[in-house]
């Protein structure tokens, strides 16, 4: 498969069509971003990958980051971690209150607020020093050690969070954080704070298409078991209430964040991330789902 000819004949294709929706002005800093900006990077297992636009430059990851935080909770502790978070789609948005009152202060599964913020609870636990401590593991998967927080979004977010408030207090008030609400949401916003570029996000999330072994080291992250269960939760919550047509139109699990990144991944094959910082009314990336869309319309080949 010439993977180089059609992701730069679809980046072409896209790059001449009109673009919508807005950046994630609810979180000031990323108000600031070029919502003009446009790149992708397709990284195969065991391959050179190559990428088209904007791929080397940084930008937040947002939600993607829940990602390695569930990847880092489930290798520690296991199928424990099941008992404060479920692994159902929630179809509601990203930060949605409304089934936790519901549900008892539960989140439907880990790719929501509510459920990376129980994750963030259950690791602060179980872990000496949570934020240089996750670093260390994002960094160990990416194979890269300059992957760091970016501090001036996570106060951004800090201060204007107020859902996230609502949402752990909610939880608070069922016994579902064990934490201090403030601790738990400052590792919250830093671990959404990370920066990547396409490519650097591509081979952070190489393992997830390699049976959970990152395959620069051969470091075993996760067994076959779990890798399989995190790519079914992202194909089944990864882009909240627009996770069906995620999966209609495009057929691989993925992982969306406001910072206008996605990332998905062809088990056995490849990893791709694009980002393009313009968001639909969702709150995923326009463009970048388009873009997912053709890529696997045109190899004609998918996981289904
Ligand atoms: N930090 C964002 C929030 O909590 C993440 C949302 C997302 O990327 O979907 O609102």
């Amino acid at each position: 498969m010439n993977y180089e000819k059609i992701i730069s004949s679809v980046y072409q294709q896209l790059s001449e069509q009109n673009n919508y929706g807005n950046v994630a002005a609810y979180i000031p800093e990323l108000a600031k971003v070029n919502g003009a900006k446009f790149g992708v990077f397709l990284q195969p297992v065991n391959e050179i990958g190559f990428g088209v636009g904007d791929y080397n430059e940084k930008f937040s990851i947002q939600s993607i980051a829940k990602v390695p935080l569930l990847a880092l909770a489930f290798q520690l502790l296991g199928d424990n971690i099941w008992t404060r978070i479920g692994y159902e789609p929630s179809g509601t948005s990203f930060n949605s209150i409304v089934q936790l009152e519901l549900e008892r202060g539960i989140p439907r599964n880990p790719l929501i607020n509510a459920g990376a913020i129980v994750l963030c609870d259950i690791l602060i636990d179980c872990l000496n020093n949570p934020l240089d401590d996750f670093l260390d593991f994002i960094r160990e998967i990416a194979a890269n050690k300059t992957i760091a927080y970016n501090e001036k979004i996570a106060k951004s977010e800090e201060k204007t969070g107020y859902k996230n408030y609502a949402i752990i207090s909610l939880m608070k008030s069922f016994g579902n954080i064990h934490n201090d609400i403030d601790k738990v949401l400052n590792f919250y916003f830093h671990i959404c704070s990370i920066e990547m570029t396409c490519r650097e996000l591509a081979s952070t999330f190489l393992f997830m298409a390699n049976k959970g072994i990152v395959p620069d080291t051969k470091t075993q992250i996760l067994n076959s078991s779990q890798t399989k269960r995190i790519n079914a939760i992202m194909q089944t919550c990864g882009f909240y209430d627009e996770a069906g047509e995620f999966a209609f139109k495009v057929g691989l699990p993925g992982k969306s964040g406001v910072g206008g990144g996605i990332v998905a991944i062809y088990p056995s094959k490849y990893a791709v991330a694009v980002w393009s910082p313009r968001l639909n009314s969702k709150g995923n990336s326009y463009k970048g789902l388009l873009f997912l869309e053709e890529l696997t319309t045109k190899t004609a080949a998918s996981i289904f």
